[in-house]
């Protein structure tokens, strides 16, 4: 099997290059190619041909292609839909705002953790994707649309922590002075709840925001909306966050989609502060995006407001997130995979 070397670090890259014989800097240059978006070993015209012949036998290089891009017309969101090499698809979002145009990708082709509320998750999960997958959605998305990408979340379809190892590397590609060199400040990973996996992020002490999605203060609610918090309860998961806090100093983001007569309500409001209480975190309010299978509906404009008020008035900073790309189904929780599989099949 060929290995997939775009997935590789620069140093995993150097290692192998020195293995096959050739000098050190020949790491960098094809690192530097790969993370350009070149698809073909030939086109690396400052490597030997022999070289990039030996490459070509050995390795792989990913290249996803666009099956589908819509672009909003309201406020210039472009939605992607991907064909991977295996014949699944995935979703990436960019968005643009004044402060730079930021990407929200996917981390796997489906999703296995059940929210109530979200589009992704409804068939289960396919796979996870590989590090080369995800830096592709980034890497092409920046390509096709000619706009440079200054900010990344990991937002889209899938778990990221349910993907931990892939996400860690994918992060270090993205990072990577020689790659894309996106600042660990500028990505923010969105988490269902996986404690275990906080923790072990924690512990690597990256300068990325943590968004956690709460959508609710107690374990009666959360429990029916979100399977994840059977397993890791509200309380746990603030410990968690707390400790992510302690140890690398980033203020947490709580998610809180506001599903009408489910979370909304004023005690829950008032709960969420008790809860929050002491904590370094912001609470950002997603107004629910309507899922077309789900019986869950958004709140209105006065439930949100209200609850707003009571997080602020008792000290905890709270914005409501401007939906972006609402005409082409790009809104948190809409993405999903709406083509099958086969690579035969072509769309
Ligand atoms: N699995 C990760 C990241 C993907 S979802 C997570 O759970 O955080 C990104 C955000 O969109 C999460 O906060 C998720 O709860 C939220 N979301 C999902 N469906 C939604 C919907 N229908 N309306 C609003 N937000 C939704």
């Amino acid at each position: 099997m060929k290995e997939d070397i775009k997935s590789m670090t620069l140093q995993e890259l150097e290692d192998m290059l020195k293995a096959m014989g050739e000098p050190k800097f020949r790491g960098k240059q094809v690192f530097t190619w790969l993370h350009r978006g070149v698809t073909d070993f030939s086109a690396m015209t400052n490597l030997p041909g022999s070289l990039r012949e030996k490459l070509d036998a050995r390795c792989f290089i990913t290249a996803p292609v666009v099956v589908r891009k819509q672009e909003s017309k309201l406020d210039g969101t472009i939605k992607y839909l991907w064909r991977l090499g295996d014949g699944n698809c995935v979703e990436t979002v960019l968005m643009r705002y004044h402060h730079g145009n930021s990407v929200c990708i996917s981390s796997e082709v489906g999703c296995p953790m059940g929210c109530a509320f979200c589009a992704s998750t409804i068939g289960g999960l396919v796979r996870k994707l590989t590090p080369a997958e995800m830096l592709d959605e980034v890497l092409f998305t920046q390509l096709d649309s000619g706009l440079e990408i200054s900010n990344i979340v990991l937002m889209g379809i899938g778990e990221p922590l349910d993907n931990y190892d892939t996400v860690l590397r994918f992060l270090s590609l993205v990072n990577s002075p020689e790659g894309l060199n996106i600042g660990m400040r500028h990505i923010s990973l969105s988490t269902c709840g996986i404690v275990p996996r906080i923790l072990d992020l924690a512990a690597q002490k990256l300068q990325l925001t943590l968004s956690v999605s709460l959508h609710a203060p107690d374990d009666e609610t959360r429990n029916t909306i979100m399977p994840v918090n059977r397993r890791w309860s509200v309380d746990t998961l603030l410990d968690a966050c707390r400790i992510y806090f302690e140890q690398t100093g980033r203020r947490i983001s709580f998610e809180y989609a506001m599903i009408r007569d489910v979370n909304d309500t004023k005690a829950a409001a008032q709960l969420l502060v008790k809860k929050l209480k002491g904590m370094q975190a912001h609470v950002n309010l997603i107004p629910l995006n309507h899922v077309e299978e789900s019986p869950l509906l958004p709140s209105d404009r006065a439930s949100v407001l209200r609850f707003q008020q009571t997080l602020e008035q008792n000290g905890i900073t709270c914005t409501v997130r401007r939906t972006l790309g609402s005409d082409i189904d790009a809104s948190c929780g809409q993405l999903r995979r709406k083509y099958e599989t086969s690579s035969a099949n072509p769309i």
